[in-house]
């Protein structure tokens, strides 16, 4: 009698307990059921370039076809020659100390890496000071690795810029490391020299390794100048995480890298684990390896999105102000990348559930944004919007999003 056995449940291990990954949670499950309802939604949520229209420099593709019938194998764990040469040379040039073919890995996107580098870096209880607002993979990873994420505050007063202090209260004998995210996602902040330099010096002080997630770095708006924060810390042990998903619009092929830099001698422990678990994977996606040469340093498309009058300068500067026209919103000049993270007056909209606001949104207008907390914002009053669509999308976007607002939960 089969019907008195119950049914055997799979349960998800208690790993993934504490493990939030929101970018892609409730809000985006909601407006993919009412797309396959045949709705039409207006998608300002994912850092995809693709569907928006910007393609993929045509040497790059043209490289990748040429290259294809060489890249049935695994290539060496940390990437192909090519690959790695170009990387080190790009590492160079932006002054990043002490790096050579060795202190290059790559990866299935800066993603794999992330990932990679958690594993190999966090013991239970070890605390990793990560910004809020982030990329939430960063804590998602450092809690599955078992680490604790704690949360410094980027300042909005401040450009966005991280709250030195903030950083410095949250230092324990446990914190092994900080990251920082620069060019931001999702804030757009761009943190100038003299921040950097405050950043290293805290790390100095307390003997922190230091990781900056650098993937726009190539995406910089208003003539201003993206330094690595490595560059200033010969006498620290750094990696910088980079790739061309975002500036070869390209996410799709999968290929990133990371680069030690620095002091390593007070890492070669970690260092065989990283050498570990990048030999357990055997290698990251070759054909995307193989066009990393031509990439880096071929004919740079991105560069013509982010001038003045380029596509992308100008819808930063059209959503900017359309942003700040809605009475209740306003939102800090994004420099870099193409996400700006608004602030909504909570008091006069009543809003308690950040994510209930974007529902209520998604559900009367069909505009998908992320809500703060999927960035690991503790507060109910931001939500990240990117503006890689074109003007007129975004601009009805903008239209609809003053129209809810003007009479959503007011008395
Ligand atoms: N880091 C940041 C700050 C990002 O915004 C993203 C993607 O949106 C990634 C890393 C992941 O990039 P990849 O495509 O290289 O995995």
């Amino acid at each position: 009698d089969q019907g008195s056995v119950p049914m055997r449940q799979f349960k998800k291990s208690s790993k993934l307990d504490n493990v939030l990954y929101d970018v892609r949670g409730p809000v985006v499950d909601e407006a993919a059921r009412m797309e396959s309802q045949g709705m039409r939604i207006l998608k300002l949520n994912i850092g995809n370039p693709a569907p928006f229209g910007f393609r993929t420099p045509d040497e790059v593709v043209q490289d990748m076809r040429h290259q294809l019938p060489d890249c049935e194998g695994y290539s060496d764990s940390k990437g192909l020659f090519s690959a790695r040469k170009a990387i080190m040379q790009y590492s160079q040039i932006k002054g990043l100390p002490n790096v050579d073919m060795d202190s290059i890995y790559t990866g299935n996107g800066v993603s794999e890496l992330i990932n990679l580098c958690m594993q190999a870096l966090l013991d239970t209880g070890d605390e990793i000071l990560i910004p809020s607002p982030d990329y939430p993979l960063w804590t998602a990873c450092a809690t599955l690795a078992g680490g604790t994420p704690v949360h410094y505050i980027c300042d909005e007063q401040a450009e966005w810029y991280p709250d030195i202090d903030d950083i410095e209260r949250k230092i324990t004998p446990r914190t092994k490391a900080i990251v920082i995210i620069n060019p931001n996602n999702p804030t757009g902040a761009l943190y100038p020299r003299e921040v950097l330099q405050q950043i290293v010096d805290v790390a100095r002080k307390h003997q922190l390794m230091i990781l900056s997630d650098e993937i726009y770095d190539r995406l910089v708006m208003d003539d201003l100048e993206h330094v690595s924060i490595a560059s200033l810390a010969p006498d620290l042990f750094c990696i910088t995480f980079s790739g061309l998903s975002k500036s070869h619009m390209i996410a799709g092929y999968r290929i990133g890298w990371m680069v030690l830099s620095g002091e390593k001698y007070c890492a070669q422990d970690f260092i065989l684990g990283l050498n570990m678990l990048s030999n357990m994977r055997l290698c990251s996606n070759v054909p995307a390896q193989s066009i990393v040469q031509t990439a880096l340093w071929g004919h740079q498309s991105v560069r013509n999105y982010v001038v003045p009058g380029g596509r992308v300068c100008e819808q930063r500067d059209y959503v900017y102000k359309a942003l700040n026209d809605i009475p209740g919103i306003t939102a800090v000049k994004p420099r870099a990348a193409f996400y700006i993270f608004p602030k909504i007056d909570v008091k006069k909209f009543n809003i308690t559930n950040d994510e209930q606001f974007a529902l209520d949104l998604l559900h009367e207008k069909k505009i998908l944004l992320v809500p703060g907390k999927g960035f690991n914002w503790g507060s109910p009053d931001h939500f990240r919007v990117v503006y890689l669509p074109r003007i007129e999308v975004l601009s009805e976007a903008m239209g609809q999003l003053g129209d809810f607002l003007s009479h959503y939960r007011q008395a």
